[in-house]
């Protein structure tokens, strides 16, 4: 790593830095067993500053083994959820004590700005963790008075339990790694399961160092595994693993179902949290300046790599000009930079092939007849930065429309009446997030019923808290995070009657 970078994150983030990496399977740290490594670059320079291993199909086989072999046996289904709790809540000291250092890791290894590792990244995964671990003493059956009705005379007594569903692969994307991790570990560990987490090729250091912690916070080793390596060959063997009860998978739309596929011969459980092409939905009476500020934070957050970024903006054709004008103001004032650098507004996108691919979108609008309003394409180099960018004259059938850019790209669209702003808002495969802007609350209550999405915000965008359930509608996923219904994700029902 260059000096000046070194110079600006702690001596603690220098030391895991400078140590050899290992991936974590049962209580110790191992080499991939055909000792290949991943190179880990950091996206402000385009310089590889880490190497991981490269993990395989026999490094997830152990992995799974490791977990099974703690599920089935020794401390793990011995502990009482209380004390499951307890672990849990020291884990969630444990990465708020180092908070500063996973934050500086994870600006290095993703690019975002570490003022938002920090304070959202950090903050959310300690919150997240205090809260499912609170689950962990509330998992609950129900007794049931039942008839059967072809034995009127005979009398039972019947009750449901909840059981940890047992090995969960864990697979996540890289655009909140540590964040992602602890939305999975969280309600496994809190249920009674055990995991394989096998973090993005892109972004695997948080997880590494999560595994430090996980064993310092005392839980027993082979409860948590970590396999760091490509998604076709570690995450595909996780997703296809006969031992692996459940997966629960984050990331693109494309592979989720690849990983549908890969589980249904074993009939794994699955969870898909994908990928989304949110609308952003200013109705005629809202204020333009607090919509166009609130336009520009959904998409330009993360550098628009959020699963739920407000990537079509939809609004009322009497305000068009003002707020699509107001936000091309505001992207074309950002100021880039690494995400070490407190000044900067937006980092790098997370590698050269996000980049590549997310100005392919934007030239691909532009030959099929968008107007950028703001940026347009790359800057900077040698990192993998890309102008915050605004496209109009759009059409609704346009791939820019349509498909997923994950980027900092947003497409302004006007529409006339409600009844169209509904329609234009619901058509895309996707159906993860929503917001509305207006203070018309009739008008917003008759709407959200009305919207395919799995969270509708009114007045604010991508906010999101561990209470409230998180998914998607249509191809945006399967199931539900956070909140109790996460519970339900990584536990079976087991339906009990007793002739009494
Ligand atoms: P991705 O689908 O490319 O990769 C996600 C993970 O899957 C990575 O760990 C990768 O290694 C692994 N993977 C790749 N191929 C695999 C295969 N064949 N079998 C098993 N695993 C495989 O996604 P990404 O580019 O890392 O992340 C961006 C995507 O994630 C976007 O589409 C975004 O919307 C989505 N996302 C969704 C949510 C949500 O909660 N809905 C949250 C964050 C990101």
């Amino acid at each position: 790593m260059d000096m000046n970078t070194r110079h600006l994150i702690s001596e603690a983030a220098n030391a895991f830095l400078a140590a050899p990496k290992r991936m974590l399977i049962g209580a110790e740290w191992v080499e991939a067993a055909d000792g290949a490594l991943l190179d880990v670059r950091n996206p402000a320079t385009g310089e590889t500053f880490a190497r991981v291993p490269a993990g395989k199909a026999a490094d997830v086989d152990r992995a799974v083994r490791a977990a099974r072999a703690a599920f089935e046996g020794g401390p793990w289904p011995a502990l009482s959820p209380a004390q499951r709790e307890r672990l849990l809540l020291a884990l969630a000291d444990r990465v708020e004590a180092n908070a500063q250092e996973l934050a500086e890791i994870e600006s290095l290894d993703n690019g975002k700005s570490l003022g938002l590792a920090r304070h959202v990244d950090m903050a959310m995964a300690v919150d997240f963790l205090r809260y499912m671990a609170g689950w962990a003493t509330k998992i609950e059956g129900a007794t049931h008075d039942v008839s059967v009705p072809f034995m009127p005379q005979a009398r039972f007594f019947a009750w449901t339990r909840r059981e940890p569903v047992g090995v969960v692969g864990a697979i996540i994307p890289w655009n909140f790694p540590l964040l992602m991790a602890a939305w999975k570990i969280g309600p496994a560990l809190a249920a009674g399961c055990t995991v394989v987490l096998k973090p993005a090729e892109e972004t695997p250091l948080t997880a590494l160092r999560l595994g430090e912690l996980i064993l310092e916070a005392g839980i027993p080793p082979g409860v948590v595994n970590i396999v760091t390596g490509l998604g076709e060959t570690a995450g595909a063997a996780l997703a296809g693993h006969p031992g692996v009860a459940k997966i629960a998978f984050t990331g693109s739309t494309a592979v989720g179902k690849l990983v549908q596929r890969a589980a249904i011969d074993n009939m794994t459980r699955v969870s898909l949290e994908l990928g989304g092409k949110s609308p952003v939905i200013v109705l005629d009476d809202a204020d333009p300046a607090q919509a166009a500020a609130g336009a520009a934070q959904a998409i330009f957050f993360n550098q628009g790599q959020v699963c739920t970024a407000g990537s079509r903006l939809y609004v009322q054709r009497k305000l068009f000009d003002q707020v699509v004008g107001e936000l091309a103001g505001i992207a074309s004032r950002m100021k880039l930079g690494p995400g070490l650098d407190p000044a900067s507004e937006l980092g790098p996108l997370v590698s050269e092939a996000q980049r590549d691919r997310v100005c392919g979108y934007i030239d691909g609008g532009v030959a099929q007849g968008a107007r950028v309003a703001a940026g347009g394409g790359r800057a900077g180099e040698p990192g993998y930065f890309v102008q915050p960018t605004v496209l109009v004259d759009v059409r609704q059938d346009m791939r820019v429309v349509q498909e997923e850019i994950f980027g900092p790209v947003v497409v302004a669209l006007p529409y006339d009446d409600v009844d169209e702003a509904v329609a234009l808002a619901n058509d895309t495969p996707y159906g993860l997030g929503a917001s509305i802007w207006s203070n018309d609350l009739a008008r917003v209550h008759r709407m959200i019923p009305r919207i395919k999405a799995g969270t509708v915000w009114v007045n604010c965008h991508s906010m999101l808290d561990a209470s409230l359930p998180f998914g998607g509608f249509k191809q945006s996923g399967i199931g539900r995070e956070m909140g109790r219904a996460a519970l339900d994700m990584f536990t079976e029902t087991k339906a009990v009657m007793m002739a009494v």
